[in-house]
């Protein structure tokens, strides 16, 4: 693996435990990986990403992060900690009108420091590329040097965060005296912790299934799409290896009524897991994660006593709004 700055910013390694009550309830034995545990805010998957993007920024001279995210992002709310406590500005591009009243996510990056500013776009995606390109320039012709983190932190470099995340994982497993995972089920959002997981495992943990349970219906989810960002991160890690998208392990029969809606079934594995494991997830990303890994379970396609890893992403505070 080769060595890429990295900009040491979380609490790692996170923890990885048993979950007894919901192993008992699924006949499979399950493990989570508690990346809502990340240290910074209120943690989650992008501080990992931002470890490798602020070190990045930082090597070029940059002194000025921007960035973008629906109103509710927890990926805005992350690179505004990471980054205020990196010593940066922060500007935060939101999907929407500025509403009457920050409320949840868009509250807390306030109080961490975003500067917020409101975009509207039908196609926010793709047209905030623009939006933070023109706002870098105007920057630099204030003297000032911004550096553009992607939407969700995701490019070959924020997926190296995941890369080395299976590294950990896979040194926690061996300290611990267990053989690898049969199955590892995580999200697929914009897609840099999927493609960093799978890229890292095809490496570490060659013998583990790695299954994305896709949770939107953007452009950034697609398998093809997927695919390249897997491979890109892999030659970026220095790592052999190519992918189709045939060998991407995508399941998007999750995503429920849209991004960002809760689906029942969501809905149901968060209550699930508060109740019987005293574990937040939230409506938008790691209910419907379980829901697709019960789902698999009662399908079959994850055998009956399986060992099985989830990765717990964050996002929890969406149950405040
Ligand atoms: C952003 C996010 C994800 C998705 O991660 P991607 O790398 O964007 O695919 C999953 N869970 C939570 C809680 C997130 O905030």
């Amino acid at each position: 693996m080769q060595s890429i700055p990295r900009l040491p910013l979380g609490c790692f390694p996170t923890p990885i435990h048993d979950l007894p009550s919901l192993s008992e309830d699924l006949g499979i034995t399950l493990k989570i990986k508690r990346d809502d545990l990340t240290g910074l805010a209120a943690g989650g998957n992008k501080i990992r990403k931002l470890e490798y993007l602020i070190a990045d920024a930082q090597s070029q001279g940059c002194s000025v992060l921007i960035t973008a995210g629906a109103l509710q992002s927890n990926h805005v709310l992350q690179t505004t900690a990471a980054g205020r406590k990196s010593g940066m500005r922060v500007i935060a591009v939101m999907d929407g009108a500025a509403p009457q009243t920050y409320s949840g996510n868009l509250r807390l990056s306030k109080l961490l420091g975003a500067e917020l500013e409101f975009f509207e776009s039908d196609r926010f995606v793709e047209d905030v590329r623009d939006y933070m390109a023109q706002r870098q320039a105007q920057l630099a012709q204030e003297g000032e040097a911004a550096y553009i983190v992607p939407v969700g932190g995701s490019n070959a470099l924020g997926s190296q965060g995941y890369v080395n995340c299976v590294r950990e994982m896979a040194e926690q497993y061996q300290a611990a005296g267990e053989a690898p995972p049969d199955y590892l089920v995580v999200a697929g959002g914009s897609g840099g912790t999927f493609a960093g997981i799978a890229a890292g495992c095809a490496h570490f943990w060659p013998g583990t299934k790695v299954i994305g349970i896709v949770i939107t219906t953007n452009y950034f989810a697609q398998r093809e799409h997927m695919a390249k960002l897997t491979e890109e991160a892999a030659a970026m890690a220095g790592f052999d290896q190519s992918w189709t998208a045939a060998d991407i392990g995508l399941d998007y029969s999750y995503i429920g009524p849209g991004y960002g809606i809760p689906s029942p079934a969501g809905d149901f594995a968060v209550n699930t897991m508060a109740s019987r494991e005293g574990i937040l997830l939230d409506p938008t990303y790691t209910g419907k994660v379980l829901s697709g890994l019960i789902g698999q379970v009662e399908s079959g396609q994850i055998a009956p006593g399986s060992r099985v890893l989830f990765v717990h992403t964050g996002g929890a505070t969406a149950l405040l709004t």
